[in-house]
């Protein structure tokens, strides 16, 4: 597979950044995740709007324009011949002499790659996940899109030991996200909730087309925290991302979501989202 680094197109496996890199060292870097279908990129903009958000919210510079980015995206596509999958691509403030302070005249490390990835026939798709929750240690700042995920990688181990497929992250009682997904749940008279956008989670690209779809479906929406409890007295629950689209979640903690299969509402919106995502290349 060919990745992308500071200007240069070679393969993956050979691509080498310094162990001063910032990235390495602090995890002083954002990163970005779009999906692929039919060898199109999904929901672009909103992506590369997010990862200019990000990159200012921690004053990094972008290392070359927006529109540069989709173009070494694209050609990404192209040359690994990617139909389904995603593209990553992550920034990092540099290679320099470890200290905090951002260091001067250096210039920021680009990494792009893709992977392959069956997202339309995908099982869990089909057959829905367990989800396992468990508490929320991240930092204030859930927002930015931060390439240290040290929480989530022991929250999703945590739950994968658990036989899950997710980590559904819980602070106050109230569920803020998946490891690496936005929520929501389907109450008993079919109010779609998920969570609003605050520093506390991060504002998921899928979520927000999601939240617009439902409105012009006139399905019912509630912005507002939830419980755990109320989670698990749900009708459906699902998860939103870019690299998995809408996947049902049928059981947390090894209780069942109404009926402990996919329900519904949540097929019909994977379908809806579906629709969006071929139309919105
Ligand atoms: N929340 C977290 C913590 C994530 O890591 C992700 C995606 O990886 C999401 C939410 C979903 O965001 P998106 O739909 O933009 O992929």
């Amino acid at each position: 597979s060919i990745a992308y680094l500071n200007g240069e197109y070679l393969p993956l496996d050979e691509a080498r950044v310094s162990v001063l890199d910032r990235g390495f060292l602090f995890a002083d870097g954002i990163y970005e995740v779009s999906a692929v279908l039919d060898g199109h990129l999904v929901d672009n903009q909103s992506h590369l709007a997010r990862f200019e958000r990000s990159l200012g919210e921690i004053f990094l510079p972008l290392p070359a324009p927006m529109s540069r980015v989709e173009e070494i995206e694209k050609e990404l596509i192209t040359r690994n011949g990617v139909k389904e999958g995603v593209v990553y691509m992550q920034v990092t403030r540099g290679v320099a002499p470890r200290d905090f302070h951002f260091p001067e005249n250096v210039k920021p490390t680009l990494l792009m790659f893709t992977q392959a990835k069956t997202i339309i026939d995908s099982p869990t798709a089909k057959s829905g996940i367990k989800a396992k929750t468990l508490e929320d240690i991240r930092w204030a700042r859930r927002d930015i899109k931060s390439i240290a995920l040290l929480a989530q990688v022991l929250a999703k181990q945590a739950a994968h030991e658990a036989g899950c497929q997710e980590a559904w992250m819980v602070e106050d009682g109230f569920v803020t996200e998946g490891g690496s997904s936005s929520v929501f749940i389907i109450t008993k008279n079919n109010v779609l909730v998920t969570r609003p956008n605050s520093h506390a989670l991060l504002p998921g690209c899928t979520r927000k087309a999601i939240l617009a779809l439902a409105a012009e479906k006139n399905i019912r929406v509630e912005e507002r925290p939830f419980t755990v409890a109320e989670a698990l007295d749900a009708a459906e629950a699902f998860f939103t991302s870019a690299s998995a689209f809408v996947t049902p979640v049928v059981t947390i903690d090894d209780q069942a979501i109404g009926d402990g299969t996919p329900g519904p509402t949540t097929k019909r919106l994977r379908e809806i989202y579906i629709d969006f995502a071929r139309a919105s290349r």
